[in-house]
């Protein structure tokens, strides 16, 4: 079984974004882009089934500019097999990438598709659901476990107040949760042959998508900052100021 991993090259998760000056979006210039962290989850995930001897290949797919190389590099120096670049400098929404991916799903005919649950720079959780929708195949979102079970996959899924498993038949769609797995680093050795896996590159009008924008961002702002702390000697004086304030036990 095939299994295809989209990963997006996103803004890295520990660096603070900045709103451009003119409001139209976060600026990306000069800073640190990583694997959004939920298709680095998606990508173990992957990794995983292959070494269970479920998977026989791992191909990852990323929608972005040149330099998402970068990110199909890790997804291959962590263990995935071959990689497709879909080349563009244009802000894709995610019901654009979601026939892009359909399209690489009609040729490659994947068993399973592991999607982030969401890409932390625009926090859409979109596009797995949408590829769903598209394809037709089943979905189990929010994964925190997966488990295949012949021409079937369970997924336990994070539901409000407790975990729900549903039993999908292959080909499904999944999309991953933080709890799902720990990703593994890549090693310095796997980094070298990583350089030498298969990278295509191909392009949005390769596969018939149009990628003009739907939705126009009006504005972006930063958070209201938020006013300063104090600090206090001890709880004694804690409490005292909590009763001050009105604020009774
Ligand atoms: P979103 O719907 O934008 O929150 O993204 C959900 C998931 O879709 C991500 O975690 C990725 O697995 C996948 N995805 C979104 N955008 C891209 C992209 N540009 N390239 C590859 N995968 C993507």
């Amino acid at each position: 079984m095939k299994i295809l991993v989209p990963v997006k090259r996103v803004l890295d998760y520990n660096v603070k974004p900045r709103v451009k000056s003119d409001g139209t979006g976060v600026d990306l210039a000069n800073v640190k882009m990583s694997m959004n962290p939920f298709d680095e989850i998606g990508v173990e995930e992957a990794i995983r089934l292959k070494e269970k001897g479920v998977a026989t290949e791992i191909v990852a797919v990323s929608v972005g500019p040149a330099k998402a190389q970068e990110t199909l590099r890790t997804a291959l120096a962590m263990g995935a097999d071959r990689a497709i670049l879909v080349q563009t400098d244009d802000a894709v929404e995610p019901l654009a990438i979601a026939k892009i991916l359909k399209a690489i799903a009609d040729a490659e005919a994947p068993g399973l598709v592991i999607l982030g649950k969401q890409a932390i720079d625009d926090d859409n959780n979109q596009t797995g659901q949408m590829l769903a929708a598209l394809t037709g195949w089943a979905q189990g979102t929010f994964a925190s476990a997966v488990a295949v079970d012949g021409d079937s996959v369970n997924v336990t899924r994070e539901v409000d107040g407790g975990l729900e498993t549903v039993k999908l038949k292959l080909p499904a769609i999944v999309t991953t949760d933080l709890r799902l797995n720990e990703p593994r680093y890549a090693s310095l050795p796997n980094i070298m042959k990583a350089k030498s896996k298969p990278l295509d590159t191909k392009t949005p009008a390769d596969y018939g998508v149009d990628t003009a924008p739907r939705v126009k961002v009006v504005k972006v702002s930063e958070p209201a900052a938020r006013s300063a702390g104090i600090k206090v000697a001890d709880v004694d004086e804690l409490v005292a100021k909590l009763k001050a304030m009105g604020v009774h036990s």
